[in-house]
């Protein structure tokens, strides 16, 4: 089905883009197309002593404006046209922010909740040497993404420095920090989409707004985390097992401490047990997916209730979706601004690497405060400039900084 390709989805905004800019046909075609695709597959032997051959891929899209930047993925539904569009998306969003890198993305066709620590490590460091000869600090640089994390990249840092015989930390953000991640990387896609949410209440006047949010990972928990202690009212959840609901506020501290030891926000007991489809048509004010791709689409988009959708997921609404959300009035904070924070937070990392400097989380919130309000502020005046949806603004800055580039590089 159409809807749920993203890639067809990434193509289509990125049509609706160069609409409003009038773009040539064949500067079109330069972006539609991934500069270098790279799948590989890498034998593994498991802890019963049996090999299972892994597949993985490396897309890199666009490095018009500098190295290739985007996170790897490891999900059992991984494929090649969600990396592709995962891999655009991530063009577009450094553009957005401003920030001196083209647009990657990685994924490996598993099920991490299947292995043990030990065959996950295993395979981190496979995917790597698979693909060390297309990464490295000025080439393309990784990051974490859907069930990957710091002690992944740790891993795969180890692995990249010992086939280069040299420590390489800026070849992968989102470390450790006893490896020189940044501080605050861990809750910077959530601190950047915090202030993303705040700047949209404002324009929307929202007055005590209250607060969905799907999906209870990294991203949605610390969006969670931050907004609850800031005074708003989350008033659902949801993981990968369903969510939960009580119209007056969750205790999201309470939350965290049943997901961390009954493994699901479900066991959270003040509330109502929803399902993932019925948490995004519950009554509230806003919406933040902040799980996987393709979650509103034409058959919900009609029954979501709320005023405002922050996107903190990658593609969680379709061309489809987006139209009707648009029909309705529903204002949508596209992904590609929203959870830019974290690629933000990857950048100053990789510059404190690369001059060997270190900030306080103070600095570095202090700076990807002031990015994330600048980037807001320009999406929203060329919302109002082509008199376009803030996504289709979102893509039109975007595209049009990548656009300047390509020129003024040149052609052979
Ligand atoms: P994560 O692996 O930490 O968490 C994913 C969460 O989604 C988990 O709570 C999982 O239970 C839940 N989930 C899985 N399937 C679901 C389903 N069908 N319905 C509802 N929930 C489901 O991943 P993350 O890093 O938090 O990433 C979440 C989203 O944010 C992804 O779209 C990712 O691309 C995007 N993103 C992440 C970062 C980052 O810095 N980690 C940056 C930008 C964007």
């Amino acid at each position: 089905m159409m809807e749920n390709n993203p890639y067809k989805n990434a193509l289509k905004q990125l049509e609706n883009a160069a609409k409003a800019l009038k773009l040539d046909k064949e500067l079109v075609r330069i972006l539609e197309s991934p500069k270098q695709i790279v799948t590989v597959s890498f034998p593994v032997k498991m802890d019963d002593g049996r090999i299972r051959v892994f597949t993985g891929y490396r897309v890199q899209h666009n490095d018009a404006r500098g190295p290739t930047k985007g996170g790897i993925r490891f999900h059992p539904d991984v494929n090649i046209d969600e990396v592709k569009a995962l891999a655009m998306w991530m063009t577009w969003k450094c553009a957005v922010v401003n920030i001196p890198y083209g647009g990657a993305k990685g994924g490996i066709v598993i099920n991490p909740k299947e292995l043990s620590e030990r065959e996950l490590e295993k395979v981190s460091r496979s995917f790597i040497k698979s693909i060390s000869k297309f990464i490295g600090p000025y080439q393309d640089i990784p990051a974490p993404d859907v069930y990957t994390n710091p002690k992944i990249m740790g891993w795969m840092v180890d692995e990249y420095s010992k086939i280069q015989g040299q420590f390489s930390p800026a070849v992968i953000t989102g470390k450790p920090i006893s490896l020189w991640g940044s501080k605050g990387r861990e809750y910077s896609t959530s601190q950047g989409g915090v202030g993303i949410v705040k700047e949209a209440i404002k324009k929307l006047h929202l007055k005590n707004p209250s607060i969905i949010i799907q999906g209870f990972g990294n991203v949605g928990s610390f969006a969670a985390k931050l907004l609850h202690e800031q005074g708003y009212k989350i008033v659902a959840v949801s993981d990968s097992k369903g969510g939960i609901y009580n119209p007056d506020g969750l205790d999201i501290s309470k939350v965290f401490e049943v997901k961390r030891y009954q493994g699901s926000v479900t066991k959270y007991e003040d509330g109502k047990i929803v399902s993932n489809e019925e948490l995004l048509e519950l009554e509230a004010d806003i919406l933040i997916p902040a799980a996987l791709e393709n979650q509103i689409t034409e058959k919900n988009a009609n029954n979501i209730k709320a005023k405002l959708i922050v996107e903190l997921a990658n593609g969680p609404t379709t061309p489809g979706a987006d139209k009707i959300l648009d029909k309705r009035n529903i204002l949508v904070i596209p992904d590609i601004l929203a959870n830019a924070g974290g690629v933000t937070v990857s950048y100053f990392e990789w510059v404190q690497n690369l001059t060997n400097t270190y900030w306080t989380e103070e600095e570095v919130m202090k700076k990807l405060d002031k990015i994330m309000v600048r980037a807001f502020d320009e999406v929203y005046k060329t919302k109002q400039k082509y008199k376009i949806n803030m996504r289709t603004a979102a893509l039109v800055l975007a595209v049009k900084r990548v656009v300047e580039a390509i020129k003024h590089k040149g052609f052979e």
